[in-house]
């Protein structure tokens, strides 16, 4: 492989043998975590055992682990120097999902998130003589919901960082999709109770509030653009047909590929909810539960995963639209970042189903997982080491920046 430059005295050839061969070592360690995940999932926010067990074998590479965000206390950090004079000052995320869906288990995969995070984490461990600077390792909950990657960028845990890596299973080897914006709303209304045969006219009925809410959603979507999404579920909707239901809950999901567009969706949605209030004559609540951007792949460091990863056969293909979201999007707004997608199983195979589930327990999804982890690994050296690799990744996001100064968010 070509490098930018070389720092002196590494060899990279070396270098990059090592993490494999570190990787190697650990690889029953890092199958018994996916396949544990896998066998005992646990959704957003809940992650208490996979952090844990993500933690132990962090520290037992050599990094000083904490839980650093109070309020999301399944986030995991771990923090490596290396031991060399080279670029001191760089620092590269390594990063590891874990969370899985409910009533579905591991149906993203995440599992396998989890095992080429650590994976990674332990290759560049490793090699510490070869670098200096500082390897994060972030164990990143809450991101099927909640988006907690947003959380920790508030803590600070992304400040100073000079790149972001993290690999996600697919059906297709991609170096990644663009990403939908997302926000996901939870919408209460309140009126008021009454005797629904005896005296309707003295309640004010929070489910009728709701019910028009979805239908003006409905008539909405005609003048939404084909990459915008908006949709949802009632949660509660009263106790009983013969009582004027005093409370409606929904949640509901808004989504585009364009900010701008999205910023406009976020306004719109608020204006309709408030008409549908005042129409029932009943007081909306609306909470924002968090929100992803799009996601900026950064193409100067996707070339380096896509050089690594070649060197196993997988060949990646272009960026491809999605209708996906995630809160890597975010990271992909505070630094160069990057989300390739590596198939566990065979296209045609959405996310989210049993089939995909049973996918990312597969000895095919542990080589793919273990073959993430060592490319990452790579690709995260890469820019440890090499301060023109750096320079050229900022270069990129601070152009790919431009588009997005439009989103606002109306908080
Ligand atoms: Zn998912
Ligand atoms: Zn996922």
């Amino acid at each position: 492989m070509q490098e930018p430059s070389s720092p002196a005295g590494a060899q990279p050839h070396s270098a990059y043998e090592r993490i494999a061969q570190a990787i190697r070592e650990h690889r029953d360690e890092l199958i018994g975590l996916a396949r544990q995940l896998h066998r005992d999932p646990e959704v957003s926010f809940q992650e208490e055992r996979a952090a844990e067990q993500v933690s132990r074998l962090v520290e037992a590479a050599g990094y000083r682990v904490d839980r650093p965000v109070p309020e999301l206390p399944t986030a995991v950090r771990g923090t490596l120097c290396g031991a060399s004079e080279v670029s001191p000052e760089a620092i590269v995320a390594v990063l590891a999902e874990y969370d899985a869906l409910k009533g579905l288990g591991h149906g993203c995969g995440h599992n396998l998130m989890a095992m080429a995070g650590v994976g990674a984490a332990i290759g560049l461990a490793a090699i510490r003589d070869l670098y200096g600077g500082e390897v994060r390792f972030l164990g990143t909950p809450a991101e099927e919901r909640g988006a907690g990657k947003q959380v920790m960028i508030e803590h600070g845990l992304f400040d100073g960082v000079d790149a972001a890596v993290l690999f996600h299973p697919a059906d297709t080897n991609s170096v990644g999709g663009p990403a939908l914006a997302l926000e996901e709303l939870t919408v209460t209304f309140r009126g008021a109770p009454a005797h629904a045969s005896a005296s309707p006219w003295a309640g004010r009925n929070a489910l009728d509030a709701m019910i028009q809410l979805f239908t003006s959603i409905g008539l909405w979507r005609q003048q939404l653009t084909p990459d915008s999404r908006v949709h949802g579920v009632i949660d509660y909707g009263g106790d009983a047909p013969n009582i004027i239901p005093e409370r409606a809950d929904a949640t509901f999901m808004l989504r585009s590929a364009d900010d701008a567009q999205f910023a406009i969706m976020q306004r719109r949605f608020r204006a309709i909810a408030d008409s549908a209030a005042a129409a029932h004559d009943c007081g909306v609540e609306i909470t924002s539960m968090g929100y992803s951007l799009t996601m900026k792949n950064n193409g100067i460091l996707g070339e380096r995963f896509r050089e690594h990863i070649s060197d196993y056969g997988i060949l990646l293909q272009e960026t491809k639209g999605s209708a996906g979201s995630t809160d890597m999007g975010n990271v992909s707004h505070k630094v160069p970042s990057i989300h390739p997608y590596l198939a566990i199983c065979e296209n045609g195979t959405p996310a989210h189903t049993v089939e995909f589930r049973d996918a990312a327990a597969t000895e095919r999804a542990h080589e793919v997982a273990l073959t993430a982890a060592v490319s990452l690994a790579r690709t995260a050296y890469d820019v440890m080491v090499y301060p023109r690799l750096r320079a050229e990744s900022w270069k990129e996001f601070s152009r790919a920046s431009l588009r997005a100064k439009n989103l606002r968010m109306p908080w």
